[in-house]
Parts: structure tokens; sequence; C-alpha cells
């Protein structure tokens, strides 16, 4: 007699984060996928979740490399999928630009004194040392800021996110009424004061 018993397998038993809340819950049950194993965990019930996180910067985005062109130690950026959107640009002129771009910047020397208001550093006035800032872009526009304030931009982004999701739900709702007049009906829309002159003159040719 035969049986088509899977052998036993040892289970991978990986909890999701935030198992350890209190109460009863599903959030609790174990990943029952054998150890070791690809992809998403999966409990009993069949509910998956991220096996690990994801990679966010590739190698290259980790490590700095000298750049003897601008006499820095730099790591090759990050860049947003989307491009820029810049209306005075053409399509081609947007696409060569990414709409957020992000890279370390490692210098051994740093201005003196402040930026001129020329927008030039003033000459002689360094302070050597070893000085690690990121250079953040929107578009065509580049600044140097520190760590810290390149995180202030991430936690806006994050709030500014949300903000124009709403606006975009907002946008929905008005753009539901959006329509293409005629060329009549446009000409009035835009010209009302010229439209009601016309009408204007109308009537008083009718009355006369
Ligand atoms: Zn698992």
């Amino acid at each position: 007699m035969q049986h088509n018993v899977q052998p036993a397998m040892p289970l991978c038993g990986a909890r999701r984060p935030g198992w350890e809340r209190p109460g009863p819950g599903r959030h609790r049950l174990p990943c029952v996928v054998s150890t070791g194993h690809a992809g998403a965990h999966r409990d009993a019930f069949g509910k998956t979740w991220q096996n690990e996180q994801p990679v966010l910067l590739t190698e290259a985005q980790a490590t700095l490399a000298y750049d003897n062109t601008v006499g820095v130690h730099r790591t090759a950026p990050i860049e947003s999928a989307m491009r820029d959107i810049d209306d005075c640009h053409t399509t081609a002129e947007n696409a060569a630009v990414p709409l957020f771009q992000a890279e370390i910047v490692v210098t051994d020397w740093k201005p003196q004194a402040p930026v001129q208001v020329d927008g030039r550093f003033q000459s002689g006035g360094t302070v050597d040392g070893q000085f690690t800032q990121l250079w953040f872009s929107y578009g065509a526009t580049i600044g140097t800021v520190t760590p810290g304030k390149a995180r202030e931009i991430a936690t806006e982004m994050r709030a500014f996110a949300a903000r124009l999701e709403a606006l975009c739900d907002r946008a929905d709702e008005i753009a539901a009424e959006d329509h293409e007049d005629d060329a009549g009906r446009f000409f009035a829309r835009h010209f009302p004061k010229v439209a009601a002159f016309l009408a204007n003159e109308r009537a008083r040719g009718e009355q006369q």
C-alpha cells in the first residue's frame, strides 16, 4: 500500500512586522512556506507579506568614487523614474532630466564665508576637513544640502504627496464638469463683454 505523503519540511516560521501586537489575531500567524524559501511569506490562510526590505540603493549609489572633474568623492545619483515636466522644454529635453535626483558628495573643504550676494564664494576663505552633503535636484535646479536637510525634504515630500493626492481627487471632481464648447459658446464664455455688447446691438436692431 502506497501513501502520497509529502516529506516533512521545516517551515519558515517568520512573523510579519507588528506580530508582537497584543490580542488575538491573524497578524500573529507564522509563515508556513518551507524554510529558506524565495518570494513572499504566506500564513496558513494564504495571506502574504514582504519577505525583506526592498533594496533601495544599488552598490554604486551607496559607494563613494572620486570624480576628478569636480574634485570630490560622490556616489552615483538616485533618480526618480518620472522625468521633468517643464512647460518651457520639449518632450525630449524633459526626458533627459529626472524630476528628482540626489547623490552624496564628500568634499575636503567648505567655504568659510557665506555665499556672496552675487552667488560667488569669497576667495581664499575655506575650512579644511571632511564635509558630507547631498546634491539634491528638482528638474534642472540643484541644491547642496546637509543630510539633515535632505531628510527634511524627504519628510516634506511624503506630506506633500498626501496633499497632492487630495488635490487630484478634488480636480477629478471638478473635471467631471469639463466639456468642449462649440465656437460660439466658447466666444460667449471668454468674451462675455463682447457677447453682451453684440446681444445688446441685436436687441436694438430688433426694436427699430
Ligand atoms: Zn517565510
